[in-house]
């Protein structure tokens, strides 16, 4: 299920993608909180990471390299990789994504 009222599914089908593998794309983030800061959004919408298992076992390995390869593509060898879980975790739009940041961390809150 894709919901017609959800950001990401609608960046997934018609955003400005960094990357892109069948299944998944990257975009930048519009508030970026490191020097780059790159979202992983699997085109399955699921809802949030305490739902992974809903992923296909073969996708959700394929969703971790493309994590990795996002990451490996822009020139990033050292990175780091977040995923917020629910309001309390900080997580504010209901799709599950990656957050992929480098080249200068700043705190994340
Ligand atoms: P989270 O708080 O983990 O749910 O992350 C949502 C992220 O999406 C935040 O870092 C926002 O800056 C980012 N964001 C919100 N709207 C857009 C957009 N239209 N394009 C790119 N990133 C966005
Ligand atoms: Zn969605």
């Amino acid at each position: 299920m894709s919901p017609p009222e959800c950001l990401f599914c609608r960046i997934v089908a018609d955003g400005d993608h960094v990357h892109k593998a069948e299944g998944f794309v990257a975009i930048r983030d519009i508030n970026p909180k490191a020097k780059v800061h790159l979202l992983v959004l699997p085109e399955r919408h699921v809802e949030t990471f305490r739902d992974v298992g809903e992923f296909p076992e073969a996708e959700a390995k394929r969703m971790l390299e493309f994590v990795a390869d996002t990451a490996r593509g822009v020139g990033l060898e050292d990175y780091r990789v977040i995923v917020n879980v629910g309001p309390g975790g900080g997580q504010t739009i209901f799709h599950l994504h990656w957050h992929v940041l480098g080249g200068g961390l700043r705190e994340f809150a």
